[in-house]
């Protein structure tokens, strides 16, 4: 297994050799994916008739006193959560609500925990990149990188020469966020900043 396998398109041509075409679900090729979680609810569900008002959330970091798994209601805040954990930690540098390639940075703690959040990380300083990105030096890596077959810098020219409405043609929908593009790149490009803000460009 390597990253993105969590993807249900990477996870089934793995498994399976089918592969999904762009645009299409699973049951195209005749496969469901549902993550453990997911199975774990239907299970609750219809067993002990239990509505979906809990997730495992993991909480992970060293600006957090704490880091551990918790079960934690839907709705449940962030600050709570913090507390529990015995409390933020000196050099606490920033707050992702999710894993560290898909995630998003959050500045306030009074934000609820959804049933999509699976995690929250607090990074200290020597967590994180802080290095401003450059150009693009075209060297391809996001390219090869990219488990759709995507061209996430060419994305990235045109939502900043302002013409993110025009990136559909490079399959932008196709992008599932996973985060390896800007993993990859020298130059540290914000490629999934830049191909979400093409998705709301190109609606
Ligand atoms: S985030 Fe980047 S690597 Fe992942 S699917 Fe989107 S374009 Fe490809
Ligand atoms: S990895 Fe970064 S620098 Fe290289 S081509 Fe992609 S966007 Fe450009």
């Amino acid at each position: 297994m390597k990253y993105p396998q969590g993807s249900e398109k990477q996870l089934i041509q793995a498994v399976t050799s089918r592969k999904v075409p762009a645009g299409a679900l699973p049951a195209s090729v005749g496969v469901v994916v549902q993550n453990v979680g997911t199975a774990r609810a239907v299970h609750d569900a219809v067993v002990y008739r239990k509505p979906l008002y809990d997730k495992i959330v993991t909480v992970a970091g060293k600006g957090i006193g704490n880091p551990s798994n918790l079960r934690v209601k839907v709705g449940t805040r962030v600050r709570d959560i913090v507390n529990y954990a015995c409390g933020l930690q000196p050099g606490l540098s920033k707050v992702i609500m999710g894993g560290p390639m898909m995630g998003f940075a959050v500045s306030n703690l009074d934000i609820p925990v959804t049933k999509t959040t699976s995690a929250i990380l607090f990074l200290t300083a020597d967590e994180i990149d802080t290095r401003p990105h450059s150009q693009c030096i075209r060297c391809g890596w996001c390219i090869d990188a990219c488990p759709m077959g995507l061209e996430p810098k060419e994305i990235g020219v045109y939502v900043e020469a302002g013409k993110g409405e025009e990136t559909r043609q490079f399959g932008v929908f196709d992008c599932f966020e996973c985060g390896s593009c800007a993993f990859v790149c020298p130059a540290k490009r914000p490629l999934v900043q830049f191909i979400r803000l093409a998705k709301m460009k190109a609606k």
